[in-house]
């Protein structure tokens, strides 16, 4: 299997190349040159199958011959370590619950994923690879687990002083060895910019190897898919597949789940979940995308103003708006609605979602009722501890901590204070290398 570049559909690239470099020399982002189709075994009786097996089944396409079986067979294992279980919460709806990983949210699976590929892929290098990331909270700390330790990689994040819960802060500045925090005075794109003008530095270039950890790498977003698989061996009704609801902010996720579609997956459609920034649920509607800044919500994680992801799902439907619409429904719901959903869910179906994941809740719930006889799961993309600040005031009520968030407690934060100057980013580079 090889990768293309969006930009440039004739130029090929291995899987290795494409984790290595996470985005194409001409900035555009790789998609494999085919969608493999599961064998119909395979998919006919998902729940005989181990989720190891499954997950495996899944991605041994994507990677090619770039990893040794054996290697990709303990890689996928180590991913997929934890509980992905699918949560009944009324007779239509459920929850799939993605946040049993070592950070408390789904991006464990990808972060995890490619740690290892990338650990293997560098081994007997002679530099070590630096990989750099921007954080606005969720992604450092994952990013920062996954690579912890790992032989031959150093990680450099960088992340807005003040603006990251303090569950956050800790998830990524407490690790040490390998893994150094840059708390920037400024806010999360003053880290985003200075992170795209390090790889812009050719002197940088030159002395270091550098790459990246975020959401576009191929081998953080296709084994995204795996869960998609894992709910549907937890779903009961086998003639009557789910309506997926995927709280969506760069579209990854979303992306993961129409690919396992595409491969083969029972799904009768998929929803887009987002907040208010509505650039998507847009332009299904209008034919129009519009791009604009992002604009704060209770459901940061998902505050994206121009999705990255997007152009990878134009590429799944060839950029046909009426097929994607037949397949995906998008809606924007506001602060105030995800404030009800979360009492809702809370008070009335005794469930204690995180504001993403009551975002997805809220949009599935619309659909079903626009569409009945179908039935749905969302995905609960975080544990509600990790915001605890925007629901415990909404419950009125404390959440219990999960023994992971205790045992971070009480620990000490490690992070290296620096002003928002991509020459102190650099000088940082330059002196520890
Ligand atoms: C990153 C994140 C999202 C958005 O996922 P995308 O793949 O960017 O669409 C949703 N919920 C939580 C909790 C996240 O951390």
């Amino acid at each position: 299997m090889n990768y293309y570049s969006l930009n440039s559909p004739s130029t090929f690239v291995s899987f290795k190349e494409a984790t290595i470099r996470g985005q194409a020399p001409d900035k555009g982002l790789y998609f494999p040159e085919f969608i493999p189709a599961l064998p119909d075994e395979l998919l006919q009786n998902l729940s005989t199958y181990s989720r190891e097996e499954v997950a495996f089944q899944v991605i041994r396409p994507y990677t090619g011959n770039t990893l040794p079986q054996s290697e990709l067979r303990r890689i996928v294992a180590e991913t997929i370590d934890f509980d992905f279980p699918l949560v009944p919460i009324t007779p239509d709806t459920s929850a799939l619950e993605l946040f049993h990983g070592p950070t408390l949210a789904f991006k464990d699976v990808g972060a995890r994923f490619m740690s290892r590929c990338l650990g293997y892929f560098v081994r007997g290098n002679d530099k070590p690879v630096t990989v750099l990331v921007a954080t606005s909270g969720d992604t450092g700390g994952a990013v920062a687990s996954g690579f912890y330790d790992v032989e031959g990689i150093e990680v450099v994040i960088l992340y807005p002083a003040g603006k990251v819960s303090s569950v956050q802060e800790l998830q990524l500045t407490t690790y040490g060895k390998n893994i150094t925090a840059l708390e920037v005075d400024g806010s999360f794109d003053d880290c985003q910019r200075m992170v795209k003008d390090a790889f812009a530095d050719p002197t940088l270039q030159q002395q270091l190897f550098l790459t990246s950890a975020n959401s576009i790498n191929v081998a953080r977003w296709l084994p995204q898919q795996f869960y998609y698989f894992f709910a549907l061996q937890q779903w009961a009704d086998k003639d009557n597949p789910p309506v997926i609801s995927v709280p969506s902010g760069n579209f990854g996720n979303i992306c993961a789940g129409l690919m396992a579609w595409q491969s083969g997956l029972p799904v009768n459609h998929f929803i887009a979940a987002c907040n208010a920034n509505d650039v998507v649920p847009i332009y299904l509607t209008t034919g129009d995308y519009q791009p604009k800044t992002a604009r704060p919500t209770l459901s940061n994680a998902m505050d994206v103003g121009n999705p990255s992801n997007f152009v990878r799902i134009l590429e799944i439907f060839n950029s046909r708006l009426p097929s994607l619409r037949k397949m995906l429904t998008s809606y924007s719901i506001s602060d105030e609605e995800t404030a009800a959903a979360i009492r809702e869910l809370y008070t009335s179906h005794h469930y204690l979602p995180d504001p993403h994941g009551a975002v997805g809740w809220l949009a599935l719930q619309r659909y079903l009722a626009e569409h009945p006889g179908t039935k749905g799961l969302f995905l609960e993309t975080a544990h509600p501890v990790k915001f605890y600040d925007t629901v415990e005031p909404l419950i009125g009520n404390k959440i219990p901590l999960p023994p992971s968030v205790e045992k971070l407690l009480s620990q000490q934060k490690q992070s290296k204070k620096i002003e928002a100057h991509y020459t102190e980013l650099k000088d940082y580079l330059l002196s520890y290398k």
